[in-house]
């Protein structure tokens, strides 16, 4: 199976489907980005960032704005939630015999989370954790360099846990790395994710933002500034 990309803001995103984006990532190693527009708009102004989103192995369209902004850029690409295209690959690796680490979050969060996780996928063999709040990151990627789990997931929100991924690529070649933000709250019980209503009219974002106010400043211009950028990109002719 090939990447199929479509550009957004001069980044490549990919068309998988769901299930064709999990069969691919399992074939792989590598960074796998979960994308939105917060992403997409820091890498605008951060130059190191954006080498980090070029040269990620799979980069999945999370978010209603960047399916929007694909669809602007007439691309019809349905988005596909990181926490569900995660939780995919954790079933994938429980089911292969294949080994896993959790990397984030506040200690008794991953610790649930690991919890339940271990609950549901009796067969999982998660060989590290480690919560999201340690000082000393060498001695973090030499732990993981140590275990070489087949599947990483950090969550370190962005771009923490996008520049974290990227420093432990050389150490270990044979692991897919995913970026996962808020996920492991969700697992562990912490954070509920937004009612199936929301998921399917693709506000998940506004119930979020909802339950913790304190994201309306990160959305609030991200996303309207973001359409706007897309929109004078389609529009107006470069340079102007
Ligand atoms: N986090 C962390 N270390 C940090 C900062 C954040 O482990 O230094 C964790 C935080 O506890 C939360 C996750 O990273 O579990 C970020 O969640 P957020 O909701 O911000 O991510 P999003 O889903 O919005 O990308």
């Amino acid at each position: 199976m090939e990447r199929c990309t479509v550009k957004l803001l001069g980044f490549d995103i990919d068309t998988f489907t769901f299930e064709q984006a999990c069969e691919y990532a399992n074939n792989i190693c590598g960074q796998v980005v979960t994308i939105n527009p917060e992403m997409l708009s820091y890498s605008l102004k951060d130059v190191d960032f954006a080498k980090i989103i070029n040269s990620a192995n799979l980069v999945i369209p999370d978010g209603v704005g960047v399916e929007i902004g694909l669809k602007i850029n007439g691309h019809k690409v349905r988005r596909i939630p990181g926490i569900e295209f995660a939780h995919k690959m954790i079933e994938i690796c429980a089911k292969n015999n294949n080994s896993i680490a959790l990397i984030g979050a506040r200690a008794e969060v991953l610790e649930k989370a690991k919890e339940n996780l271990e609950k549901e996928f009796p067969r999982l063999y998660i060989t590290y954790c480690q919560d999201g709040y340690f000082n000393d990151e060498n001695k973090i990627l030499n732990e993981l360099k140590i275990r070489q789990p087949r599947l990483v997931l950090c969550a370190l929100g962005s771009p923490k846990q996008e520049q974290f991924i990227f420093k432990a690529l050389n150490l270990l070649p044979g692991s897919l790395f995913i970026g996962v933000g808020g996920s492991f709250d969700v697992w562990a019980g912490a954070v509920q994710r937004a009612p199936k209503i929301y998921q399917k009219l693709g506000l998940e974002w506004l119930y979020r933002a909802i339950k913790e106010p304190q994201r309306f400043k990160r959305i609030f211009p991200t996303l309207p500034l973001f359409l706007m950028k897309v929109l004078k990109e389609k529009f107006l002719p470069k340079g102007v």
